[in-house]
Order: C-alpha cells, then sequence, then structure tokens
C-alpha cells in the first residue's frame, strides 16, 4: 500500500517537468479532460525505498481569473482531502503572487505535510531570491531546479520522511472490494443494493488515514471489506468537478483494496476513463472484476449481444483479458451475487498460493516440451521455479541466462501458469533469475 502525494501550483510553475522527473520512464496516466481545458498525471515513483503514487494536479484552465482561482482553490482542498502530503510548487522567477497566498494559506490550515518547492531556482542569484517564499509561513522551503533536478533529493528526502507510516491493516483476512468507475456508472446503487440495510454492517475498521474507512460487510453469506472511499460519504460536496473526483477516489479506492469492481455504464461503454481505470488497477498489481452495469438499458437483446459486447471489451483490454466480465442491472437485480462471488473468485485467485514441487512438476514439463528459442547462439536452461511470497502471484524462473528470455516466452509462461492454476482477474509477475 502506498502513499499519495498531490502537487499544487499555479499553471507554469513546473509542476509536469518535476512530475516527470519523478515518474522517469514509468508510464503515467494522462487524463484529459474533454474540452482539453486541463491535464491531470497519476504516476507512481519511489525514494529511498519509500512506494508513494504521484498526483499532478496539472488544473490548466482556461477562462477569466476569477474562474481559476476557484478552480485551483478546489484543487488544493481536493489535494488536502485526498492525498497523504501535498508539495506546494511555486516560481521564484514570478515570485510571490496573490494566488499563492491564497493557497498557501488553504494549506496551512490543513493538517496534512505541506512541502514548499521554491522551482527555477537555476543559480545561486535566484537562490537568494527565493529567501521571499518566507513570507508564505509554511516555514522552511525547497529551492530546486526540476529541468535539471537541483536540490529535488533533498526535497524527496524531506517528503518520504514527512509520509505517514501506513499501519498494515490487511492483517484482516477478509477480502478488501473497492467499487471504482465514472460517475454515474451506478456505484452508489450498487453499494446500497450490496448493504442496503443496515444490519449487513458488522463493524467499522478505523482507516488507514483519517480519510479511508473500512466497513465490514456480511451479505450473500461472504464476509469482505468495503474500501469506503471518501466519495460515498462526502458526494453532494463535489457536483462539479465530478470527473476529476472520480479519478481521486478511484486512486485512493485502488491502493487500498484487493479487488477492483470496475462499474461501467453498458450504454457507454468501456471508454477512456473506464480504461485509466482498468490501467490503474492493473499497474497496482490488483483483482478486478468488470461489471456492465445497466444492461437492462440495452434494447433488442438477441443470444448473441452479450457474447458480442465482451468480445469488444477484451480487445479494448489486451494484453490482460484473463479478466471477468459480468453483465448486470443493478435496478432489477440482475446478477449483483454473481458480482460479489466473482470478486471473491478473483480475491482468491490473487491470494493463491502453488506448492514449490506441485509448481515444478506441472511447469519443467510444459518447458522441456517447449523451451526458450536460442538466442544469438545460446541455450536457455530453466531448472526450476517458484512462487514469491508476495501478496499477489509472482513468479520466478531460475535459469543459467536471464537475460536471453524475451518477452514473448514470459508471456508464454504466464498464459501456461494462468491455465493451469486459474489466476482469472489477478494480474500475474513472471521473473527470469540467474542460479
Ligand atoms: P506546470 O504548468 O506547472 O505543469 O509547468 P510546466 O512543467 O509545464 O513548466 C512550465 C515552464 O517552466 C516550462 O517552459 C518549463 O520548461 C519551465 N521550467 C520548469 N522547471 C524549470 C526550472 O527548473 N528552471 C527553469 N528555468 N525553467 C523551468
Ligand atoms: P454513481 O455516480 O456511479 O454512484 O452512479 P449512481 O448509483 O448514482 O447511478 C447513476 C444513475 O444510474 C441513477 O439514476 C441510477 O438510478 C441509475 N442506475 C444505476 N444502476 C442502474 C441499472 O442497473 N439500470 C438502470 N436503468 N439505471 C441504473
Amino acid at each position: 500500500m502506498s502513499s499519495i502525494v498531490a502537487i499544487v501550483g499555479r499553471p507554469n510553475v513546473g509542476k509536469s517537468t518535476f512530475f516527470n522527473r519523478l515518474i522517469q520512464r514509468r508510464e503515467a496516466i494522462v487524463d484529459s479532460v474533454s474540452g482539453v481545458t486541463r491535464d491531470r498525471h497519476y504516476g507512481k515513483s519511489d525514494w529511498n525505498g519509500r512506494n508513494f503514487s504521484v498526483i499532478d494536479t496539472g488544473g490548466y484552465v482556461v477562462g477569466s481569473d476569477d474562474v481559476f482561482e476557484a478552480e485551483i482553490d478546489k484543487q488544493v482542498k481536493l489535494a488536502i482531502d485526498e492525498a497523504d502530503a501535498v508539495i506546494f510548487m511555486v516560481d521564484v522567477e514570478s515570485g510571490v503572487t496573490s494566488m499563492d497566498e491564497a493557497v498557501a494559506d488553504l494549506l496551512r490550515r490543513s493538517n496534512k505535510p505541506v512541502l514548499l518547492a521554491v522551482n527555477k531556482v537555476d543559480n545561486s542569484k535566484r537562490l537568494e531570491n527565493a529567501v521571499e517564499f518566507y513570507s508564505l509561513g509554511l516555514g522552511e522551503f525547497y529551492p530546486i531546479a526540476s529541468t535539471s533536478g537541483s536540490g529535488t533529493g533533498e526535497l524527496l528526502d524531506a517528503l518520504v520522511e514527512a509520509l505517514p507510516e501506513k499501519p498494515d491493516v490487511e492483517e484482516s483476512e477478509l477480502p478488501r472490494f473497492a467499487v471504482v468507475g465514472r460517475p454515474n456508472a451506478g456505484k452508489s446503487s450498487f453499494i446500497n443494493a450490496l448493504i442496503g440495510e443496515e444490519r449487513y454492517i458488522v463493524t467499522d475498521i478505523a482507516g488507514t488515514t483519517r480519510d479511508s474507512i473500512d466497513t465490514k460487510y456480511n451479505r450473500f453469506g461472504f464476509e469482505f471489506n468495503l474500501v469506503d472511499t471518501a466519495g460515498i460519504r462526502r458526494k453532494s460536496k463535489v457536483k462539479e468537478d465530478l470527473e476529476f473526483y472520480s479519478v481521486m477516489r478511484s486512486v485512493r479506492a485502488i491502493e487500498h483494496c484487493d479487488v477492483c469492481l470496475i462499474v461501467m455504464d453498458a450504454t457507454r461503454g468501456f471508454d477512456g476513463q473506464v480504461q485509466n481505470i482498468f490501467w490503474l488497477a492493473q499497474r497496482n498489481r490488483k483483482g478486478v472484476v468488470i461489471l456492465v452495469n445497466k444492461w437492462d438499458l440495452i434494447e433488442d437483446k438477441e443470444t448473441n449481444t452479450m457474447k458480442e459486447y465482451e468480445k469488444n471489451i477484451r480487445r479494448e483490454m489486451e494484453p490482460f483479458v484473463d479478466v471477468p466480465i459480468i453483465f448486470m442491472s443493478v435496478l432489477t437485480k440482475q446478477r449483483i451475487f454473481k458480482a460479489i462471488e466473482t470478486a471473491v473468485d478473483v480475491y482468491k485467485n490473487r491470494s493463491k498460493k502453488i506448492k514449490t514441487s506441485e509448481l515444478n512438476d506441472i511447469m519443467l514439463p510444459i518447458i522441456e516440451a517447449y523451451p526458450p528459442p536460442a538466442y544469438k547462439g545460446k541455450y536457455v536452461k530453466i531448472k526450476f521455479c517458484m512462487q514469491l511470497p508476495t501478496p499477489q502471484p509472482q513468479f520466478a524462473f531460475f535459469c543459467n541466462l536471464p537475460q536471453y528470455v524475451k518477452e514473448p516466452y514470459q508471456r508464454f509462461l504466464e498464459n501456461k501458469l494462468r491455465k493451469e492454476f486459474d489466476f482469472t482477474g489477478v494480474p500475474v509477475s513472471v521473473y527470469f533469475r540467474k542460479k
């Protein structure tokens, strides 16, 4: 479970430049909202052995200063609500602006760790100028140059120091399900249908942060924790920026769960935002169930309607296609039970541990019958394999020349593992190690 760090600040202070530096070659999610008013970025990073997720709240808004201020205001509040630490970036070139002061004001009143990064400090003259940012009342600041990376090490040292130690609440053996998806997909309706009556709620377990609470449910004969994201309770607060909110909310929920129940609207299809959420779940190595909701709205269904629909989704999901897809209707209660049952199955697949002897008995003959292709005239000999003791399935194959095993063979082994042991709905990692 990793912490979430939000980068806030005015446009053009260098947030994206800094973000890209943090994420480096790792893929980042870019969520361009229709109208191209702003981009938001999400990615994973690590420093001194601490993993964290970074959200660049981007916030490029075209419009009057008023609109603009309101927007920044909203984003900063969101960052304070949803992140574990906030990096507030300002620009030494422009000096302290009134908007910087407004943002500093909001941040000072929060109880989240705030790190003030004064960017574009490219030389010692600028370092002298940076002193004026003390006036923001946020205490110490970190002079950095995002373009060259200078000073960013100190900033990151302080950042990981400030991140809360997350107690591992995963000692609970119960599955942790997060219900995610774009606004209006039917998440709240689904949750209401699941938990409907108070009596299904067993206990409240204090979550990992003040803002998130896991609630234990007992329903349909299953016990599970629902990762209740802030959004479920605070929905009314954010009528306007629902899309942005849903991205933040998804990030948080996904980070804290074992299995993501991705609810999509059958009438909208597996669109960009659903893909982003799916991608997030995969990146975080979480289990996934796709719930195609509002199936009641699809008219003139024929024998093949569902098959065709499913085929189209799988095409979008490539190469990770071994994922259950359930067609449901919260309205008519069709397959709601099936959705939870499937999520429980995926949870079991994700926590499955294969004994080393069994694994080798099955995999070595397969490898012998179909060994890795020779590379530059050299033969790769895989000697044995084992599952690593990680929360999600990861396998190491020990061999003489691990560097010569290429991706197609890796995928071949992954598919065999899926076929033999059933890891439906779960990302499986295959590594090659020197022996
Ligand atoms: P954002 O709108 O806050 O995401 O800002 P960008 O990352 O897009 O950067 C805005 C501009 O500032 C770009 O032209 C960057 O090249 C420039 N910039 C970013 N970091 C630095 C820096 O450390 N020094 C200087 N001189 N320019 C920078
Ligand atoms: P959320 O924003 O994802 O939480 O979505 P809501 O649960 O608020 O649902 C959005 C709208 O879709 C509401 O008007 C629901 O009544 C409706 N809705 C939810 N599930 C279904 C369904 O299975 N079929 C139909 N026809 N409408 C649904």
